[in-house]
């Protein structure tokens, strides 16, 4: 398969980007990439004294522009003018995605770009429409409760989405009037930079959105414990939410919006469409080669259909080719990297070594790059590491139930609770089950999510705090003023 370009010709942005220009830096952390395992770059690791920079700058532009003073509408357009040459400079930003992640370039830039920018554009429009409140008081009084941004917002992304998990950190916190100094996955860190310098050529102001370079324990941690940062954003692992908890705790309290990991279950009843529920396993797990916080991983089948659906599952996965990141066809994915890869066989293999068998799968691809083969797991207890554990990889198990009690059982997870999924015909089964079912989202003969942005995201659990999307993502950007008056 040939490749769209040669990715050595690309020209990485390279430095940290605060106050509206690259700060060189001396280099740190190699970035590679997935689909070849070559070396593509290198980036700097900001220390304390870096992250400050960026943080003095964030706060000197929201006070030289007066962001979050403006009337509503002109940040709104602004914001607006930004989505604009994100879907312009589409071309550029995909390849500064797919030269060091597993998304697959015609994918970013029909998909992830053109849908980022749609989440930009819908928190522009709540920037005008979403805040503060009067409330019934005395005729003697007047009470409101006024509803105002933060200041600076900490924000740190993971590498699986690189484009689209800064879209939902940034639209949001830039709506409600703050700014912000994020840090990418140091895996995949050049897409975002060049999000960043967009804004500026876009005409919002230097130093609204700043990004850092660099790891979680030196870069990461300097934001969630610095004292000017209003409050934090983060998505990641939930092994990472923790010590940004802890590390908050130690340094000062402050609030935190935390979109951790998953085991999300996906319930196929004997009712079901087993067509379109293989359909829809198929892609819940294997898009981005099951590196998607909400994949569906956990397979819980009545036992009736549950032959039927392995067939189908296994056939299904059968088909996924592996293919660069820069392949004119958008292929199977690869692994982040080699470290990730080891990861995913030890989990599978210390199943098997508990007594799973192996329908599919098991074994990396025999080619270069981390590709893992997709896996189906069969015969699992609820004990089995391959259940209980987010493996982050293209492998699915496989549990069977014969009641709906049982079902149940098997889809509650002890700390997870991001996603699942219901398969069935039976509209009051589904609706009655979607209160019993211990998860942020619940998707009913479909998964994955839509292009309704308004729609939250978000873990119950282990697996977050508060909401990425939706209105309660702006309403998280902003913090409430109790205001009363003695007339
Ligand atoms: P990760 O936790 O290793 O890293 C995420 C980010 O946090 C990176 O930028 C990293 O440098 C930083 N980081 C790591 N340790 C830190 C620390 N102590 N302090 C501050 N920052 C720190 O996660 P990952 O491997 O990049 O991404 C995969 C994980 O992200 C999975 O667990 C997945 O489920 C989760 N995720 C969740 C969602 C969601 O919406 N719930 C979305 C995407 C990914």
């Amino acid at each position: 398969m040939t490749s769209l370009f040669d990715f050595s010709q690309l020209s990485l942005p390279s430095g940290h980007f605060i106050g509206g220009e690259y700060i060189q830096s001396s280099d740190a952390i190699d970035v590679l990439s997935p689909s070849t395992g070559a070396k593509i770059g290198a980036i700097p690791c900001a220390d304390a004294r870096m992250v400050d920079r960026a943080v003095q700058a964030a706060i000197a532009a929201r006070q030289d522009s007066n962001w979050g003073g403006l009337r509503p509408r002109e940040r709104l357009k602004a914001l607006h003018t930004w989505a604009d040459l994100i879907e312009a400079e589409a071309e550029t930003l995909a390849k500064l995605e797919a030269v060091c992640s597993s998304r697959p370039l015609v994918t970013v830039r029909s998909g992830d770009i053109p849908v980022t920018a749609e989440k930009i554009r819908f928190f522009a429009e709540l920037a005008d429409k979403e805040g503060g409140d009067l409330v019934p008081v005395s005729d003697q009084q007047f009470g409101f409760i006024s509803d105002e941004p933060y200041g600076v917002v900490g924000a740190i992304t993971p590498w699986n989405f690189p484009i689209s998990m800064a879209g939902w950190k940034l639209g949001p916190a830039l709506a409600a009037g703050n700014a912000v100094v994020l840090k990418p996955s140091e895996m995949t860190p050049y897409s975002t930079l060049y999000m960043a310098e967009l804004s500026v050529r876009a005409g919002l102001p230097a130093g609204l959105i700043n990004v850092v370079l660099g790891d979680g324990p030196t870069t990461g941690a300097a934001i969630t414990g610095h004292a000017q940062i209003d409050k934090v954003s983060f998505t990641g692992s939930t092994r990472a939410g923790a010590a940004i908890m802890e590390n908050i705790a130690r340094t000062g309290i402050k609030p935190m919006t935390l979109e951790l990991g998953g085991k999300s279950p996906v319930i196929v009843f004997e009712d079901a469409d087993l067509d379109l529920a293989a359909n829809c396993i198929d892609r819940g797990i294997m898009s981005n080669a099951g590196q998607i916080c909400v994949a569906g991983s956990r397979i819980i089948v009545a036992r009736e259909v549950a032959d039927d659906l392995a067939e189908k599952l296994t056939d299904q996965f059968a088909r996924h080719q592996p293919a660069g990141t820069g392949a004119e066809v958008a292929g199977f994915s690869p692994l982040i990297s080699e470290i990730q890869l080891g990861r995913v066989d030890s989990i599978v293999q210390a199943a098997v070594a508990k007594g799973a068998k192996l329908r599919c799968g098991g074994a990396r691809f025999e080619r270069s790059g981390s590709y893992y083969q997709p896996t189906l797991i069969c015969d699992v207890d609820a004990m089995n590491p391959a259940v209980t554990e987010e493996i982050f990889g293209p492998v699915v198990t496989f549990q069977t139930f014969d009641t709906e009690d049982e079902a149940m059982e098997l889809a509650r997870h002890p700390t997870y609770g991001l996603s699942s999924g219901l398969f069935t015909r039976d509209l009051s089964r589904a609706l009655r089950l979607t209160r019993r079912i211990e998860a942020g989202t619940v998707w009913v003969n479909r998964y994955g999510r839509s292009l309704d942005h308004i729609l939250p995201t978000g873990g119950w659990k282990a697996s977050g705090l508060g909401k990425d999307l939706g209105r309660e993502a702006y309403r998280a950007n902003r913090r409430s003023k109790a205001v009363l008056i003695d007339l």
